[in-house]
């Protein structure tokens, strides 16, 4: 059902290329949220004029938590076996926000707007991150062969990981600090942090 007409429409995304007034404007809270699924290796199918933001995540939890918090955009979550396929509806909304992301010349730039916030370093932890011998990996999208910038954002908040293309790597001694800045972990996500934060208390 479109929000502001309250019609309902198999394809939303086709009828609010037509009635753009109709789309839903993403939060600041969920621009975040869609700025990590996309540094995880989310898509996103611009430079179309109604663009979509799409993700699949392995884990129920994550999958219900990223479906509530993303209702308003009225994303779609489908699963197959234990694959969670997130979509949002082509929404000409999102073009203002990440129409720099996708250029079929170049690699994927950051969102206009993007700036580093621990709500995107957690997203992207929960989609594409891992722990690994008290380290912290985030990997990003395949399409990514220069982590240049990723590491810059961090870099602006007081981090130095190194790179492993495609994967940003937090060394012991900083994995640790990156889960306090990142806060609370997302459903889904407490057992990863637990394996940081034993093996960190133990090389301490
Ligand atoms: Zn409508």
């Amino acid at each position: 059902m479109c929000p502001w007409c309250r019609e309902v429409f198999k394809a939303l995304g086709a009828h609010w290329q037509h009635n753009p007034r109709h789309a839903p404007e993403p939060t600041r809270r969920q621009r975040e949220i869609l700025t990590g699924l996309l540094f995880g290796g989310g898509a996103y199918t611009g430079p179309l004029s109604t663009p979509s933001v799409q993700a699949t995540v392995k884990n129920e939890r994550l999958a219900e938590w990223l479906e509530t918090e993303l209702d308003s955009l009225k994303v779609n979550v489908r699963v197959d076996g234990e694959t969670y396929y997130i979509s949002t509806p082509s929404n000409p909304a999102l073009k203002p926000y990440f129409q720099n992301w996708y250029s079929k010349q170049e690699e994927p730039r950051p969102p206009n707007t993007s700036e580093l916030t621990p709500l995107v370093a957690k997203v992207w932890f929960a989609v594409n991150g891992h722990a690994k011998n008290g380290a912290i990996h985030l990997r990003a999208s395949y399409a990514v062969r220069n982590l240049g910038w990723h590491r810059e954002l961090f870099r602006e908040v007081g981090f130095n990981p190194w790179r492993e293309n495609p994967t940003l790597v937090f060394p012991v001694e900083q994995a640790k600090e990156l889960l306090d800045y990142m806060g609370e972990p997302l459903p889904g996500t407490t057992e990863e942090w637990e394996q940081v934060r034993s093996n960190s208390s133990m090389n301490v």
